[in-house]
């Protein structure tokens, strides 16, 4: 059970236990709500947000595709997630911000109601467990399709586009995985069911270009520190083909940090393990997150 003492709720603390809403939300109803996923990560210097900006900008860019406008600011919004850390004490923590069309009207058109803003915050380790994050996960290339590009914007945290997420999840896990892997209309890989794929094969690290894709901000961290250690790097479309006879696979997020894959579909990837390649950037990267390189300090937001 998830745990916290506040809630931020439209502009003020409230307690956990009574953070509650209304049946008639619309986006309970619809699925028209934007939200973020970011962590806080205990630094030598006290709690620190990875990239808290990059993530609110993100909030507002999927507000603005939904036609949606977030009664605050940004930096109301990144106040208000400080706030909320310092209020329940956590050092290492998960932060949610949510946007949704409140009760009032019902109907499709969600614009005559109200935007409300939550955030809330907990303690949760590795989203694709421990042993996940150490020996690698098995995943199956879903049967369903991530969203094409005129279906849902796959650019967007929207809500209701995690039915689409949620389908390849249960289905994964039924069949004894631990991940989806979708691939989009076309049959190329996209990302997980909510986590960016890389691929390495040759010593080459492959990701999909960024069009039906969730634009990853820790895909972009990867990046990064991919060309900032001058690796080969290559965005490019990827087959199943291609990730079955992959040297190495790991999988990105906020909440799945970087993942190893050791196997898809029943077939061993590389030998069974974390690769160099994966090892490499995943150490690099809970360096990064925790404030112990220099050079990447300024994408640490310190909780003040
Ligand atoms: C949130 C999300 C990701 C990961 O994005 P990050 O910014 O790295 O957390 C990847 N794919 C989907 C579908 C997502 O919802």
């Amino acid at each position: 059970m998830i745990k916290a003492n506040y809630v931020w709720f439209n502009g003020e603390l409230i307690k956990f236990d009574e953070a509650k809403i209304h049946m008639l939300t619309h986006t309970l109803h619809y699925g028209l709500g934007v939200f973020e996923g970011i962590r806080c990560y205990e630094t030598k210097k006290g709690p620190a947000i990875f990239r808290n900006y990059e993530h609110i900008e993100r909030l507002f860019h999927s507000a603005h595709i939904c036609y949606m406008k977030i009664p605050f600011s940004k930096e109301e919004i990144r106040k208000a997630i400080h706030e909320t850390i310092k209020a329940n004490g956590f050092r290492n923590c998960y932060i949610r911000p949510i946007a949704f069309y409140s009760s009032g009207a019902m109907g499709l058109n969600p614009l005559n109601n109200k935007v409300d803003v939550a955030i809330i915050c907990w303690e949760w380790g590795a989203y694709l467990g421990e042993e996940g994050l150490n020996k690698g996960i098995r995943c199956k290339v879903s049967s369903f399709n991530r969203h094409h590009v005129n279906v849902s914007m796959t650019k967007a945290k929207v809500c209701g586009n995690y039915v689409n997420s949620q389908l390849a999840k249960i289905e994964a896990l039924l069949e004894g995985y631990d991940e989806a892997l979708m691939l989009d209309v076309d049959g190329y890989v996209t990302e997980g069911s909510g986590e960016n794929i890389f691929v390495v094969r040759k010593g080459v690290i492959k990701t999909p270009p960024a069009t039906g894709i969730l634009e990853g901000i820790t895909r972009d961290t990867v990046i990064r520190l991919i060309k900032d250690l001058s690796l080969e790097f290559k965005e490019e479309r990827i087959t199943r083909d291609e990730v079955y006879i992959a040297d190495e696979i790991f999988l990105t997020g906020t909440a799945a940090e970087i993942t190893p894959v050791r196997e898809v579909d029943r077939r061993v990837i590389g030998d069974g393990m974390p690769g160099p390649i994966t090892k490499k950037l995943q150490d690099l990267y809970f360096k990064v997150v925790r404030g112990e390189i220099d050079k990447y300090e300024h994408w640490l937001d310190y909780v003040k």
